[in-house]
């Protein structure tokens, strides 16, 4: 697999992820951040086909290039089912705060568990798991061959997700930490959206666990 970290900004720099399948060069983009048009030229300079956007959270900083992805290539962006809101009331994905207006009214849904299958390689998949806490409806995308987790906002290199903004609980934020990324084996590789990538095991070991 390919994966590709553009680190793109708008108020904020985020990580999008390019999540490509070498043989086939078709592929996923996860958390369409910001700048469509760096997005669309590192497509275009790989003959790269990007087969869905997949989105870990419903923040706006997560978000800001995925209106004009979906309208220019015509891909489709797929959240969790507890995104809705969020994708579409700027008081919750924050960017109402910030003078911005995204309300994205198109999404697809999944749901905890679900695999994300690419269509041109069928041994290529993404496991959907709920994490919430940073928010209700943040997903980790858990790629078990290859050993790959994007985490969204949940853990960072050193810290974890923040929990002050709408829907944000401490307690589920933990749980989802402890019980379901700890729980996955300790080299798996956590893609983060605003750090360095990180591991299971280097954060576990940051708490001693
Ligand atoms: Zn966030």
């Amino acid at each position: 697999m390919i994966v590709k970290l553009v680190d793109v900004k708008d108020v904020f720099a985020t990580n999008a992820y390019f999540y490509i399948d070498e043989q086939t060069k078709h592929g996923f983009l996860i958390d369409p951040a910001a700048e469509p048009e760096t997005l669309l030229n590192i497509i275009r300079d790989n003959n790269w086909v990007i087969e869905k956007m997949l989105i870990t959270h419903g923040h706006f900083d997560h978000l800001g290039a995925v209106e004009k992805l979906h309208q220019t290539l015509g891909i489709d962006y797929f959240a969790h089912q507890n995104t809705k809101d969020y994708l579409q009331q700027g008081e919750l994905n924050l960017s109402a705060f910030c003078n911005r207006n995204i309300c994205l009214t198109e999404a697809k849904y999944f749901n905890d568990e679900d695999e994300i299958i690419l269509n041109a390689n069928r041994n290529v998949l993404l496991k959907v798991i709920h994490t919430p806490g940073h928010t209700p409806d943040s997903v980790v995308f858990y790629d078990k061959n290859n050993h790959i987790a994007f985490v969204g906002d949940t853990i960072f290199k050193g810290s974890i997700g923040a929990t002050e903004y709408p829907g944000g609980n401490p307690k589920h934020l933990q749980q989802s930490i402890l019980q379901k990324i700890f729980a996955l084996p300790k080299e798996t590789v956590l893609y983060s959206g605003h750090s360095e990538p990180t591991t299971v095991g280097a954060e576990k070991s940051r708490y001693n666990i």
